[in-house]
């Protein structure tokens, strides 16, 4: 072996070791910076010397070659199905089944495993001589696609075993062994998308104008099943090893699942930690398990239907056999499900903050987990078509977790005839405006950038807590001063006609003082903050908190290049040329101009501090009783603005204590101290 060839073997073997230890221990090794060095210390070696790339190199993670499409394979062993039991009874009715069935050899220690049903994609994998050289689908269960190239982009499946060269293998009462690989290992496991990974992506595909999918389920499978495996490495997917299904050679042969959950484990595969092994002594606790699990599913970091419950020894299994596919010695136990089948009334359409227009359904009330629904996302148009959703169907919805209930599809066999295909509307249901799909998108658009609508929701992203956070504006106030012609571009909640809102109803002096002081207080906000409260398409608070990094003010962003912009990490060309384009428009420009006339600071800390005057610099101020016309969060906010700090009660470090009507122990410890007294005009004279 030559040096070269030595490093290269070297630095696979480290950083596999890293990636197990980070992806499935979850105990990391290595900093990200010293895995990234050694990466890329491989990635050149494999650069200069290209024949010491091999298959199990970390860097054939990344994806290859786009496929024409998929071959297929011949499963070693065809795919069970499983019965199901819904309840304790038919979990103890299967039990008496099975010990009934068994000889006293074999009941004497029998046991079971319980195993999480992960709602994932059923993966096949198989090693050779410890390398990973095929995995594939389940297909229709004798024959599955072969989707190798796409498994590798797994951050988590060995692509060598054992991954730690010297683990070992220790079990009760067996010798301990070496995890050294067998000549050949097929292993059956789940792919799987975790429900935050999830709802992470689906934000960032619908900022992106990108496909939304129903599930985490049919994302993975998605991602799975893409010809381009570039595309399958950058989706957050992970897997986990359940089943051997063959083993030839090696130094151990497991005699039973839990000893095969075992070898798998030392080999380095991630094998669920919730895996369970009940003697059957203990079956009244498998079944306290079992409810305990349904409980608790809804808040674990994947999707589930349920367990597995299986009989442990491998001699017991055999001796049990099947009843036509099912083997008699597993049972899926699935739990009530969160979904439910009702009637499609109609699709409605609304206008969100960039103007997209979202189809919704209308559905005949059904309880779903406890709640009725009345309303379900229809994600988009392509999602209505890819599904075959029309209205009059009967459609089955699902409630998961804290998101919106959504249409999953169409019960197609209860359709009558008589159901509508829909179609994207042509005009803005709110502004009457051409309707139009950007090309490349999947979300159709309001094309009237003056939409109410769009300004609405446009007023309440600005003022919302990620963005300039005025307290106090909400939806309400949006809905009002847009209707009443006060707003109309986001600059203008800046130049309202305090003197004409004043009349209005319920906003009488105090509520408006409030407000005005909110206002006030959002001019200091961070540079990100007005970034993103801008509502330019893809910008976000990520994005936003690294352009503001990056150009440190508004002015030097509005000149700059899609070219610079797309320099800075996680700025693609896309959303550069988006950024680009919004800052092109001269409507856009007049916004920010008139924000910047209206005293918004544009820039980052250092150079607001040398623009604008703080003169509560250095103060500490403390708040009590109840003022004339500001809240105290609002005088608080008042403070801040200016430069001060607001503590929660007096010592001889207060500057100030801001006192109102029926001042209590503050005001008394205040004059102790000495402390200077002030009320809310005084604070105010002090700021201009
Ligand atoms: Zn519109």
């Amino acid at each position: 072996m030559s040096e070269q060839q030595e490093q290269a073997r070297r630095l696979r073997e480290l950083l596999a070791r890293y990636s197990y230890h980070y992806y499935v221990l979850d105990a990391p090794l290595a900093s990200d910076a010293e895995y990234d060095a050694l990466f890329s210390q491989l990635q050149q070696l494999e650069q200069t010397h290209p024949e010491l790339r091999t298959a199990d190199s970390p860097t054939q993670r990344v994806g290859g070659a786009v496929l024409e499409g998929f071959a297929k394979v011949r499963h070693p062993a065809p795919m069970l199905s499983l019965s199901n039991a819904f309840d304790p009874a038919e979990l103890l009715a299967w039990r008496e089944r099975l010990t009934r069935l068994l000889p006293d050899s074999l009941s004497e220690g029998l046991a079971y495993v319980v195993e999480p049903k992960i709602d994932g994609l059923t993966v096949v994998l198989h090693y050779q001589e410890g390398l990973f050289t095929l995995g594939a689908t389940r297909g229709d269960g004798v024959f599955g696609e072969e989707i190798t190239a796409n498994l590798r982009t797994l951050r988590d499946l060995p692509l060598r075993i054992p991954v730690v060269p010297d683990a070992a293998l220790v079990l009760p009462g067996r010798p301990a062994a070496a995890a050294r690989p067998p000549q050949r290992l097929v292993v059956r496991g789940e792919a799987y998308m975790a429900v935050a990974d999830f709802e992470r992506f689906q934000a960032e595909q619908a900022a992106a104008g990108g496909k939304v999918y129903a599930n985490p389920r049919n994302t993975a499978a998605g991602a799975l099943r893409n010809l381009d495996s570039s595309v399958t490495a950058g989706r957050p997917l992970h897997v986990w090893a359940y089943q051997i299904v063959a083993i030839e050679g090696g130094d151990f042969t497991p005699a039973s699942q839990w000893e095969a959950l075992a070898l798998l484990r030392a080999l380095g595969f991630p094998v669920a930690s919730q895996n369970r092994r009940f003697e059957d002594a203990e079956f009244d606790a498998l079944v306290d398990f079992v409810a305990a699990w349904g409980a608790q599913r809804g808040s674990l970091p994947y999707e589930t239907d349920g367990l597995v419950i299986k009989v442990d020894s491998f001699a017991a299994q055999e001796r049990l056999g099947f009843v036509g596919k099912d083997p008699r010695w597993a049972v899926a136990f699935k739990y009530p499900s969160q979904e439910a089948a009702t009637r499609l009334l109609e699709i409605r359409v609304n206008v969100g903050r960039t103007g997209t227009i979202n189809p919704y359904a209308v559905l005949e009330p059904v309880p779903v987990g406890g709640v009725t629904v009345q309303h379900a996302t229809l994600h988009n148009y392509d999602y209505i078509r890819d599904n075959d959703i029309r209205v009059g169907d009967m459609v089955l919805v699902k409630r998961a977790g804290e998101v919106i209930p959504q249409v999953l599809g169409p019960v197609v066999d209860l359709r009558s005839g008589q159901e509508q295909l829909w179609r994207m509307p042509e005009r803005c249901p709110v502004c009457g405006e051409p309707v139009a799909q950007p090309e490349g998108e999947v979300a159709f658009y309001c094309t009237n950038s003056a939409c109410p609508a769009q300004l609405v929701r446009g007023v309440e992203h600005f003022v919302s807590r990620g963005a300039l956070e005025i307290e106090g504006f909400g939806i309400r106030q949006a809905e009002l001063f847009v209707a009443a012609g006060y707003i109309k571009d986001l600059a203008d909640i800046y130049y309202l006609p305090w003197e004409e809102i004043v009349a209005l109803e319920g906003y009488g002096e105090k509520r408006v003082a409030n407000l005005r002081a909110a206002l006030e207080a959002s001019k200091g906000r961070p540079l990100a903050r007005v970034l993103a409260a801008l509502g330019i398409h893809g910008v976000g608070g990520v994005v936003a908190e690294a352009l503001a990094g990056h150009f440190g003010s508004v002015e030097r962003l509005m000149a700059a290049d899609p070219a610079e912009m797309e320099t800075i990490p996680g700025i693609g060309p896309k959303l550069a040329a988006a950024v680009h384009e919004w800052f092109s428009h001269a409507p856009n420009r007049a916004v920010v101009q008139k924000l910047a006339a209206a005293g918004v600071r544009l820039a980052e800390e250092r150079a607001a501090a040398e623009a604008g005057p703080q003169p509560l610099a250095g103060q500490t101020w403390v708040i009590t009783g109840t003022l004339p016309t500001l809240s105290r969060e609002a005088a608080a906010a008042l403070i801040k603005a200016h430069g001060g700090k607001v503590a929660g009660s007096v010592s001889s470090k207060t500057s100030y204590l801001l006192a109102g009507d029926k001042a209590g122990s503050k005001l008394e410890n205040a004059t102790k101290l000495g402390v200077a007294v002030v009320d809310e005009d005084a604070l105010r004279r002090m700021l201009t």
